[in-house]
């Protein structure tokens, strides 16, 4: 009898560690303070109704998912000791804290006579196994993702016989409820969770919008994106059954159809391109990947800060973004880079600010996501945008939501305002301000002027000034 660890694979079906490690296994799940102490409502939740659902797949299948609380070091042999278990599996987590715990539980395991047996499961291709030439990590996404799309890829494994525990388990703990972790229940909808909801939400994807991806990904309005990425968070679907079916959609189709599908499956790998990074450089979660000469000065100003948590920054797509952010627990991947490149270039503030927030908001918060997200619009990561390169905020929402119906979606001051002059919001008098939407605020700083504040801001951090 075998136990498996779940941990950020919340499924049965395509789980590495649950289907090839010996012996037939049931599930644990546990409940570690400091993992949640960096979670918040939104993804809590999501994570409950995942388990709930992982829950119901074990009892269908006559075992169980069991559940406790504590540190995984002490309860992981506990619960090897009390059903006889010889084996624990988990799959790999990447980042400098889960290994570090990771190599903590295992030291545990093995005191107490318990074999720990890990498994690359996360993402199709392991850190370490798409390397430069010389054997180097990439820190350029163009060379990894050539490589990355034409390695093979493994096939999904199937859910193998799960350990009938049913009577030692007669009473087993219930899956707590957001309460009772000691959270509030979220401001925001989450979307539903477990495997079910996550094939639906593929399957939906390739019928129709994955083919029109490339042209459309970009405009948040389209809502054309696949909407997996808290189920990739959670694995509550498995990579290469997700992948498998992503290639055979791209193979039953030709010329644009199949660009399109390539493009999305492109997406896939910017998220392998950051989990590499983060494993190969576990500081990146604090410090900058790209060194400059000088330390970057960035400001401190917690009321400009808290206008942009807020929305209210008079940078309708900006405002828009970071609203879809309060009431849905996501945001657009144009609209993050856009809200982004404004806390970092425009109000000056440090990337950490702004990745400390979406950490705590986002359903899909994952932390190598995430920091390359940031990382890359404050100019500081892998294959960073170029600091001089500085999105204006107001020709951003023009290209990208020209008829401002995104925008209207969320920010409702602006809901019966025309389009054009959404768009020149930043260059209306207060009257025409006042008469056009008297609620919505006036834009919170200059855009040009700050443009050139960041400009001398790198250029002082290149040791230029
Ligand atoms: P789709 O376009 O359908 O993409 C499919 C999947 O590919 C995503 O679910 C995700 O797993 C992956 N993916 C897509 N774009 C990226 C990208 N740029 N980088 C890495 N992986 C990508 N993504 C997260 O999963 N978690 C985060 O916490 C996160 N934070 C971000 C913060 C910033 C500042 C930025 C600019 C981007 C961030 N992203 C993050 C990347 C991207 O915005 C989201 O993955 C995407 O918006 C999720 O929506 P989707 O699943 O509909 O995406």
């Amino acid at each position: 009898m075998r136990l498996h660890w779940h941990r950020r694979d919340l499924r049965l079906a395509d789980n590495r560690g649950l289907a090839e490690a010996p012996d037939s296994p049931a599930g644990l799940f546990v409940f570690d303070d400091r993992v949640l102490d960096h979670a918040g409502p939104p993804r809590v939740v999501f994570m409950l109704e995942a388990l709930e659902r992982l829950r119901a797949a074990y009892r269908k299948r006559g075992s169980e998912l069991l559940v406790r609380y504590g540190d995984p070091a002490s309860v992981l042999p506990e619960m090897a000791d009390r059903y006889d278990a010889e084996f624990v599996s988990w799959n790999r987590d990447y980042s400098g804290l889960a290994n570090e715990r990771d190599d903590r539980v295992a030291n545990a395991l093995r005191d107490e006579g318990v074999t720990p047996q890990k498994f690359h499961d996360a993402i199709c291709h392991e850190p370490g196994s798409i390397t430069t030439n010389a054997g180097d990590p990439y820190s350029v996404y163009t060379y990894f993702w050539k490589k990355w799309r034409d390695r093979p890829k493994d096939e999904p494994d199937p859910v193998p016989e799960l350990a009938d525990i049913g009577s030692e388990a007669d009473g087993e703990t219930p899956i707590p409820t957001v309460g009772d972790l000691g959270f509030d229940p979220p401001d925001a909808s989450v979307p539903p969770a477990g495997t079910d909801a996550a094939r639906e939400r593929l399957e939906a994807f390739l019928e129709e919008d994955v083919f029109r991806y490339d042209e459309a990904r970009d405009y948040p309005a389209e809502g054309c994106t696949s909407g997996l990425s808290p189920h990739l968070k959670f694995g509550t679907i498995g990579i290469r059954e997700l992948d498998r079916r992503v290639r055979e959609t791209r193979d039953a189709v030709e010329g644009e159809k199949r660009e399109s599908v390539v493009e999305f499956r492109s997406q896939l790998a910017w998220r392998e391109f950051y989990t590499h990074v983060l494993y190969f450089n576990p500081e990146v979660v604090t410090e900058n990947y790209k060194t400059y000469e000088n330390g970057i000065e960035w400001e401190d100003d917690p009321e400009l800060l808290a206008a942009w948590k807020r929305g209210e920054t008079g940078y309708p797509i900006v405002d828009a973004g970071m609203r879809q952010l309060r009431t849905e627990a996501f945001m657009h991947n144009r609209v993050r880079m856009i809200v982004a490149s404004f806390l970092t270039k425009d109000l000056l503030i440090d990337w950490r600010a702004g990745y400390e927030h979406f950490r705590e908001r986002l359903v899909d918060h994952d932390t190598a996501n995430d920091n390359g997200g940031w990382q890359w619009a404050a100019s500081t990561g892998t294959d960073a945008q170029p600091y001089f390169r500085i999105f204006n905020p107001m020709t951003q929402g023009e290209r990208y939501d020209p008829d401002g119906e995104y925008i209207k979606t969320y920010v409702s001051e602006l809901s019966g305002v025309d389009p054009e002059v959404i768009h020149s919001w930043h260059e209306l008098t207060p009257t025409q301000r006042e008469n056009a939407a008297p609620d919505y605020p006036a834009p919170i700083v200059d855009h040009s002027e700050r443009r050139e504040a960041a400009l001398s801001m790198f250029e002082r951090a290149r040791g230029e000034d």
